[in-house]
């Protein structure tokens, strides 16, 4: 199934089911226990992030040639980090590049979303899709100034400006995607792909984040997790190409579809 979240004519925030030929039919419920499709098609205002994260769980350094154009070590161990969940923005909405306390280092990163649906802890691999809920699309918005020379060795800072994780377009629940590590993903910047790779070349799995998260920690319906970005950041690039007011990103993973946001900035 594919979920979407909206907010609808009549001013609540609703949960849908998209169809192939694009109608949404309104879902009674809650997603994470037992819900319903109705036959209400949605009269929908405006497409929202597909849920409200508990947690941002993020994994750095998980694709072998992004590592290796950062300069960092092959990681031994998932190299994990937090990013605020009001970083949350939604399909369509800005990234805005942060003035006050001023950024000039913005930078994108496609990343494939894992939504945990059922509470777990210290599961095992061949358990942990279970506890999966579905899928959609992230991107890990990143100011790179602030995440590696202005916060002492501390990512959040960097990773956790507002706007900074817009979500969706929809969750592909786990049914549709057997195996997701086996998914086209990339980036856009203006038309011109700077990313594009496969989920399938993360270094840990996704089963061994589910496995290796929840080996110390309770994994709570509603917690996302953002499982690394493969080569082709702007930091990489010779000389650098940060995002700028103007920009539009387009962040795409094989069946979730695309995921848009202009970037301007902040009054
Ligand atoms: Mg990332």
């Amino acid at each position: 199934m594919r979920i979407i979240r909206y907010l609808a004519q009549e001013g609540d925030i609703r949960f849908a089911a998209e169809q192939p030929d694009g109608r949404c039919f309104d879902v009674r419920g809650d997603i994470f226990k037992a819900f319903e499709v109705t036959g209400h098609e949605s009269n929908m205002v405006k497409l929202l992030a597909p849920l409200e994260p508990r947690v941002i769980l993020c994994i750095g350094l998980n694709y072998r040639k992004h590592a290796e154009e950062t300069g960092a070590k092959i990681p031994e161990w998932p190299v994990l980090f937090l990013k605020s969940p009001n970083t949350l923005q939604n399909p369509g909405d800005p990234i805005v590049i942060p003035t006050k306390l001023r950024s000039n280092e913005v930078d994108y990163e496609c990343e494939l979303a894992v939504i945990i649906g059922r509470e777990c802890k210290n599961v095992s691999k061949d358990q942990a899709l279970e506890f999966v809920f579905g899928y959609t699309a992230a991107n890990d918005v990143s100011a790179r100034d602030w995440q590696k020379r202005f916060s002492g060795g501390q990512f959040c800072r960097g990773k956790s400006f507002d706007t900074f994780a817009p979500l969706g377009p929809a969750i592909l629940t786990r049914d549709e995607i057997p195996n997701p590590n086996s998914l086209g993903i990339a980036t856009r910047v203006n038309g011109k792909v700077r990313q594009s790779s496969n989920t399938s070349d993360m270094l840990f799995d996704v089963p061994t984040l589910v496995e290796f998260l929840s080996g110390s920690t309770t994994l709570y319906p509603g917690t996302v997790i953002l499982t690394g970005t493969p080569e082709g950041v702007g930091m990489a690039m010779n000389p650098p190409q940060y995002l700028a007011p103007g920009d539009f990103v387009e962040i795409e993973i094989d069946k979730i579809g695309v995921l848009s946001n202009p970037v301007v900035a902040e009054e």
